[in-house]
C-alpha cells in the first residue's frame, strides 16, 4: 500500500523528501516509465543509509536511482522504494591529480571541473549525461575510453551500514558493466586519479568529444543514448543501419534517422513501444548477419 510504505519510511525517521507514486518519466532522460511506489531523495548520507537499511532488513524491494539516463522503465512502474542519491551525494573534492567524487554528482561536471584544474583523462565524459553512481557502475565509456582507467577505489554502502573501500582491480569493470551492479548497496562514491596535463589542452580535447558527439548523434529527442552494446569488432549502429531500420517507428518510439543504436522519443513513446521496437530490431539483425544484440539499457 503506498501511503503506508511512505509513512512507514517517514515513520522510521527519514527524513528527507517522499513522493509517493511518482511517475518516472520525469526521472528518466527517455522520459519514459510508470510510477514508483515510493521516491526517496534523503538529505544527506545517514539519511541515505537509513533509507537503504529501513528497505533491506524490512525485505522491502528496492532500488537506486542515478539520473535515469540508462534506464527503460515499464509503463506500469515499479513497487518498493527508489531511493535518489543525487543530492546527498554531490560533493566534489579535487587534491592534486586525484578527485573525490560523490556518487550523486553529474559526471559531465566532473570532468568540467577537471578539465578547469588541467587534469587529464575524463575528457571522454563529456555529454555522458550520467552520475559519477551510474557511470561507475555501467562502466561508462566512449570508444576505447572508459571510466574504470581513472577509478582508484569506489566508496560502497552497504543495506546494514558498514561502509567499504574497494580497489578498481576488484570492481570487476569490463565493456559498460561492473560487479557492482550485483553488489547489494549503493555507491557513495569514487576516487579517481587523473594525469596533470596544460588545461587549454584537456579543455579543448574535451569541447573536441562534445562536438564530436554532438555531430554524430541526435540530441533533439529524448534517449538512453546507445541502446545494443557494440559486438565485437562491429558497431551496433552499423548493422541496424545496414538492416535498413533507420526511421522504423513503433507508437512514438523510432529508430533514429541520425544514429541507429537510438532509438528516440518523439513524444509520447512508452516502455510497450521501445521493447516492440528493440524486438523488432533484434530480430533482423540477427536474421540478416547471424548477430546478437546485447542490450545496453536496463529493464525496471
Ligand atoms: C544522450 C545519451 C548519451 C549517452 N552516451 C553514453 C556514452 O557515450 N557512453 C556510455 O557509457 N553511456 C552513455 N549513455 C548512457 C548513460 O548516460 C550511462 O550509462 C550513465 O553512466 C548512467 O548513469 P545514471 O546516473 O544515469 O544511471 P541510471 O541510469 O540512473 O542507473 C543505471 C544503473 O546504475 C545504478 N546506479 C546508479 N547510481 C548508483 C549508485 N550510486 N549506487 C549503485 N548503483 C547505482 C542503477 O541502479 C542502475 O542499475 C548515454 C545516455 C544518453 C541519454
Amino acid at each position: 500500500m503506498t501511503a503506508d510504505l511512505a509513512n512507514e519510511l517517514r515513520n522510521a525517521g527519514f527524513r528527507g523528501e517522499i513522493l509517493r507514486e511518482e511517475p518516472l518519466a520525469g526521472h528518466t532522460t527517455w522520459r519514459i516509465g510508470g510510477p514508483a511506489e515510493a521516491l526517496a531523495t534523503p538529505v544527506d548520507r545517514e539519511d541515505l543509509a537509513l533509507a537503504v537499511r529501513f528497505a533491506a532488513e524490512g525485505g522491502r524491494p528496492w532500488r537506486v536511482l542515478g539520473n535515469g539516463s540508462n534506464l527503460l522503465v515499464r509503463d506500469g512502474g515499479v513497487r518498493g522504494i527508489v531511493v535518489r542519491p543525487r543530492r546527498a551525494l554531490a560533493e566534489v573534492r579535487v587534491d592534486r591529480c586525484r578527485i573525490e567524487a560523490g556518487a550523486g554528482a553529474a559526471l559531465p561536471a566532473v570532468a568540467s571541473l577537471a578539465a578547469e584544474r588541467g587534469l587529464a583523462g575524463l575528457e571522454f565524459a563529456a555529454g555522458i549525461p550520467g552520475t559519477i553512481g551510474g557511470a561507475v557502475v555501467t562502466n561508462a565509456g566512449w570508444h576505447e575510453h572508459e571510466i574504470a582507467a581513472v577509478v582508484e577505489s569506489v566508496e560502497f554502502l552497504e543495506p546494514g551500514g558498514s561502509v567499504r573501500r574497494i580497489p578498481s582491480g576488484e570492481c570487476g569493470f569490463g565493456y559498460r558493466r561492473s560487479a557492482l551492479r550485483g553488489l547489494p548497496g549503493i555507491v557513495l562514491g569514487a576516487a579517481l586519479v587523473l594525469r596533470q596535463d596544460d588545461p587549454a589542452a584537456v579543455r579543448e580535447r574535451l569541447g573536441a568529444f562534445a562536438a564530436s558527439r554532438r555531430g554524430s548523434q541526435p540530441t533533439d529527442f529524448p534517449s538512453c543514448g546507445s541502446v545494443f552494446r557494440n559486438p565485437p569488432g562491429d558497431f551496433a549502429g552499423r548493422l541496424i543501419d545496414r538492416a535498413g531500420l533507420k526511421g522504423l517507428r513503433v507508437g512514438d518510439i523510432e529508430v533514429s534517422r541520425r544514429h541507429a543504436n537510438f532509438l528516440v522519443n518523439l513524444g509520447r513513446g512508452s516502455a510497450r513501444d521501445v521493447l516492440a521496437l528493440v524486438e523488432i530490431v533484434e530480430r533482423e539483425v540477427r536474421d540478416r548477419f547471424g548477430v546478437e544484440l546485447v542490450r545496453e539499457f536496463e529493464l525496471w
